[in-house]
């Protein structure tokens, strides 16, 4: 039934999007379940999904282009690299966490690619107005580096870099959006409503009588 009710809120076609933020989404993909770390993009064909489930790759035209790169070496190979770039994002996304910067090695890495992959923007008509829209052109596998250089040098050069946090009970990064910026979950469903009725049990064992203060949460746990 939980699980159900996880799908249903904070998971598409099997990935965690929680995080404010397609790149954070990313670092995200590594997440740890059943006390292990789990690998989410585990070939290209869940790469394809990730992508398509993030709303990065949108038109027939590109996920046809994906579809037909299934079982390309190539693919395959970028892949393999992109995974490693998501573990030193991580190492520069927990920097920024503690109130530090990117190492200067991965910010020239950065550099380097958005010099090679630059990001294209296409216009468009919409409801009387134009939109800017980023444009993506997939005719290789490598070019697909391009949303994330992109989405990597917006995150890490945003003016808020302190709302980017750690869920304070699982591994989960986010981008807080709050008007507050006291958001402290990766998502009541996952951790949200679990911390707060092993509070509420803390008290209640202790001897207070106080309420947990959610409707719900115990049908949650
Ligand atoms: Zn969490």
């Amino acid at each position: 039934m939980r699980t159900a009710k996880l799908e249903s809120d904070d998971w598409v076609n099997g990935f965690l999007f929680v995080a404010n933020r397609p790149i954070l989404d990313f670092l995200n993909t590594r997440p740890v379940l059943a006390q292990e770390p789990t690998e989410l993009l585990t070939d290209v064909h869940a790469l394809e999904r990730w992508l398509i489930a993030s709303g990065i790759v949108h038109s027939p035209k590109m996920k046809g282009q994906l579809r037909s790169w299934r079982h390309s070496p190539e693919a395959a190979l970028f892949l393999k690299d992109l995974l490693a770039f998501r573990e030193r994002l991580r190492d520069a996304v927990l920097r920024l966490e503690a109130g530090s910067a990117p190492s200067d090695e991965f910010i020239q890495e950065v550099n380097d690619g958005l010099l090679k992959h630059p990001l294209a923007a296409t216009l468009r008509k919409r409801d009387g107005g134009i939109i800017r829209e980023p444009f993506f052109e997939f005719k290789r596998p490598s070019d697909l580096w391009t949303p994330f250089y992109n989405g990597v040098s917006d995150l890490i050069s945003d003016p808020e870099t302190q709302r980017i946090r750690r869920c304070e009970a699982c591994v989960v990064h986010f981008f807080d959006t709050s008007k507050k910026g006291s958001r402290r979950w990766c998502s009541m469903n996952i951790c949200g409503n679990r911390l707060k009725v092993a509070a509420y049990q803390r008290r209640k064992r202790d001897g207070h009588n106080s309420s947990p203060g959610c409707a719900g949460i115990v049908s949650a746990t």
